[in-house]
């Protein structure tokens, strides 16, 4: 059974992504989340509308022991199984400037992003490894190409995130295994809802905000067969903003 894992698939950019991955057809999707039951529950409504199977699996992606119980649980309870492409989605926020930030928002945000990446890559890491093939696609921000004022924790953690990106991608090029990220500029999702597109679409050479479908895009074409060659990238999906 080839499967797909979206952390943070229960709402915005992840829920997109896995309708999207669905409409394509094949593997049976892992929809991750952490709070949400009821939005996880509805992505999965989707998927199967789309025609594709799929499952929710709750655990906190920044909480290593959950992981290791739930997401490593799953992949013992099924040695048939094979995770082939892994969207490491999730993220939170928590914006202040340094000189005001609790230590409690920079290892929340840093959890979120960075360390999630790690406790969930290393767990599939290895079966892509032993079937050489797997795609594996971060979402990062345009946060951490470029930093923003407020954002000292996010940035890192996403900055983070694309630096092992590369490393990875060149451990494991050879393996028949892509790793790219995806930095999307201002996306219309719960992220996003207290900032208001008309004071900011003027900095953004395609004036407006973007939609999660326009992120499940990239990604879709990342995961894909087709796009084998591509590796180590970061692509932006920013309406122009950083390009
Ligand atoms: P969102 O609407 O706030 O959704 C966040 C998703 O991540 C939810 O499914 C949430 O699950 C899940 N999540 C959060 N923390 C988690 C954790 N510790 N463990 C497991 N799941 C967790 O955010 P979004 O805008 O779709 O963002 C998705 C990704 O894109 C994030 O990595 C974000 O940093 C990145 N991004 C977003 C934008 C933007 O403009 N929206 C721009 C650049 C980058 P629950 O539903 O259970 O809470």
């Amino acid at each position: 059974m080839k499967c797909t894992l979206v952390t943070g698939g229960s709402r915005g950019i992840g829920r997109a992504i896995c309708v999207k991955l669905a409409a394509g057809g094949g593997n049976h999707i892992l929809i991750n989340y952490k709070d949400n039951e009821t939005a996880a529950l509805e992505t999965l409504e989707l998927v199967r509308e789309k025609g594709c199977t799929g499952e929710i699996l709750r655990f906190d992606v920044g909480n290593k022991v959950e992981v290791r119980e739930v997401l490593g649980g799953w992949i013992e309870a099924h040695p048939e199984a094979f995770i082939e492409v892994l969207v490491n989605n999730a993220g939170i926020t928590d914006d202040t400037l340094m000189v005001w930030m609790k230590d409690e928002q920079w290892d929340s945000v840093i959890n979120a992003s960075l360390n999630g990446f790690f406790y969930v890559t290393k767990l599939v890491l290895t079966n892509m490894l032993l079937k050489r093939y797997g795609r594996i696609v971060n979402m990062v921000s345009l946060s951490g190409l470029k930093g923003v004022p407020g954002q000292t924790n996010y940035a890192a953690a996403k900055g983070g995130v694309i630096a092992a990106t590369r490393s990875l991608a060149h451990e494991i090029a050879k393996r028949g295994i892509t790793v790219n990220a995806v930095a999307p500029g201002f996306i219309k999702t719960d992220m996003t809802q207290h900032i208001a597109e008309k004071d900011m679409k003027a900095h953004i050479p395609a004036g407006r905000f973007g939609e999660p479908e326009e992120v499940a895009s990239a990604v879709a074409f990342l995961v894909s067969p087709e796009a084998s060659y591509i590796t180590a990238e970061v692509l932006g999906v920013n309406g122009g903003m950083f390009s």
